[in-house]
Parts: structure tokens; sequence; C-alpha cells
């Protein structure tokens, strides 16, 4: 397995040159967009790695599958489901919407901005700290490490945040957020900016790939229709409005962030971590994309 990612590496880093680093976020640019690293834990516990695989960098949207769980947990599949809808919008994760018809829970789903912020207020909990800090501690739990939030990550988010406090504001004003709309964007922002590296994504995407259990000892930290509830949202629309391209081209359950990592699972095979933070169009990485498309043909990863 070495042999074989450090082969893929060195094919896929010349696109880590045909990307571009995001720079909404400010501190988001001072990434260095040569990186490249991919780790991969199978269910039975074996790790294999190769590059850039320590380099830290925040989870960013992928935290949007954990944020997911700890709602699912929370409230039950009914109650979640009835408050964000499951149907991918074939829209930008920040897409506004604006249309004649009224904004209602059926137009979004957990993994773009609006459905993300409205799982934060379904985290129970008596204050957002205390939400926030659940939240952490399943993330933790699910990357097999203790994690914290990259700060200047965090002020740089919540200082240049205008397109999400209006992605907010409209979920109040559709009626569909409940509670203040600055305590919700705050436990949203640190959410994004959680710091892992690709062995954390691995982590997690193993748990995922491995019915809700911890890699190795197989300790359930979640029920098997949760994981088959979330691994069905990555699959759909888990690679922003590139989800339909990257299934035929991957076949995975997967989530990207704006920072470069991607989380993959493979049921009842591996979890996979990558990151490398140039990026497409769409906001997804590109290398990581070409890395996962060539993994994914010489492994027979498809699910289709
Ligand atoms: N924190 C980012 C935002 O809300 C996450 C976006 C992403 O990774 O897709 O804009």
């Amino acid at each position: 397995m070495e042999e074989l990612l450090e082969r893929l590496l060195a094919e896929c880093r010349v696109y880590t040159e045909q990307g571009r680093v995001a720079d909404y976020i400010p501190e988001l640019a001072k990434s260095d967009p040569d990186t490249l690293g991919v780790y991969v834990i199978a269910s039975e516990g074996r790790h294999s790695w190769a590059g850039d695989c320590r380099q830290k960098f925040t989870l960013q949207s992928v935290v949007k599958p954990i944020l997911l769980l700890q709602a699912l947990l929370d409230n039950g599949m009914e109650a979640v489901q009835n408050r964000v809808g499951v149907e991918a919008t074939g829209k930008p994760f920040d897409a506004i919407n604006a249309g004649e018809q009224a904004l209602d829970s059926g137009h979004i789903n957990p993994m773009v901005n609006m459905g993300a912020i409205v799982m934060c207020t379904l985290i129970k909990g008596s204050s957002y700290e205390e939400r926030f800090q659940r939240l952490l501690a399943l993330t933790s739990q699910l990357a097999g490490e203790e994690l914290c939030v990259d700060e200047a990550v965090y002020r740089s988010e919540k200082e240049h945040g205008s397109k999400n406090r209006a992605l907010a504001y409209l979920l109040k004003s559709s009626g569909l957020l409940e509670g203040d709309v600055e305590e919700v964007l705050d436990c949203y922002f640190r959410a994004c900016s959680i710091q892992v590296d690709c062995r954390s994504l691995a982590h997690i995407g193993a748990v995922l790939s491995n019915r809700g259990r911890l890699p190795l000892t197989n300790e359930p930290v979640f029920p098997i229709a949760l994981t088959r509830y979330v691994n069905a949202i990555l699959t759909t629309c888990g690679m922003y409005d590139g989800s339909g391209e990257f299934a035929i081209r991957v076949g995975v359950p997967a989530k990207s962030g704006v920072s470069g990592g991607i989380m993959a699972v493979v049921p009842t095979r591996m979890g996979i971590g990558i990151y490398s933070p140039a990026l497409d169009h769409k906001g997804n990485s590109l290398a990581g994309i070409r890395l996962l498309e060539r993994l994914s043909r010489e492994l027979y990863l498809s699910i289709f």
C-alpha cells in the first residue's frame, strides 16, 4: 500500500500547480499550494501514508458530516430531516437560493452552509459554548485524537463572514433558524476552524466505513442507521456541486472543504484523508481528486 500511495502521489503532484488556494478567508490564503498528502486507515486498523500527511489544516466543510451526526445523535433522524432536507441543491455551498419561491427546509441539505448553520442550532446544550464543546468532543473521538481550534483561522472567518451572516439572517427571516444569529454563527465558524491533518480525516472516514465503530477496537460511536444516513448524503452532496462528476470518477462517499481537505469513506474497507489546498473552480482539492481517482481505479474502490 505505501508503495502505491508514494507512486500515485508522485504522479499527482503536478496537479497542485493547476489549482488555486482559497482566499475569501484571508488566513487560508497563507497555505502552501504545493502541499499534497494522503493517509489511509483500513477497517481492521492498518495505517498507510505518503507525502505531507501530518501538515495541519482546518476542517472547514469537512466538519459538516460531523455537525450532522451530532444533530442526529441528539434529535433522531426524523426530527433532523424535518428541519433540513436531504436533496442536492446543484448550487455552490454558499448559494443564497434567492428566487421566486420562499426558502423552505426542503431546498437545503446539511452539506451546504445554510444546512450546516441550522445543524448548530440542533446540537443539545445549555449554551453555545457547551454545544461547541460537545461537537469538539465527538470530532476528537472520531479523529482518534484530541483536536483544538486554529484561533487565527477562526478570527479570520468571523471577521470576513458577511456571506455566512447573510445566509443565517435569511434562514432566520424564513423561520428556519431559532436563537441568536451571532451565537449560532460563532459555533459554525469555530466548527470550521477545528485543526486536523490527513490522519485525523482518515480516522473519521474509517469510523464511517466501519458502520460507526472505531477501527481496531470496534467500539461503537453511533448506530449503523446514522452511518447510512450520513454516507448517503455524502454520496449525493459531499463534493459541492461536483458530487455527480466525483461519483463517476471516484465513486465513494466523501466530503471536501475549502482548506483543501478531503475525507473519503470506502464502506467496510477504509477511510482516506487527503490534503492539498490548491482548489478547482468548485472548491474541491484539485490534486486530491486526481489522487483519489487513481487510488479508486487501482483498488476497485467505487461502490457503483
Ligand atoms: N468556513 C467555510 C465557509 O463557511 C467553509 C466552506 C467550505 O469549506 O466549503 O465559508
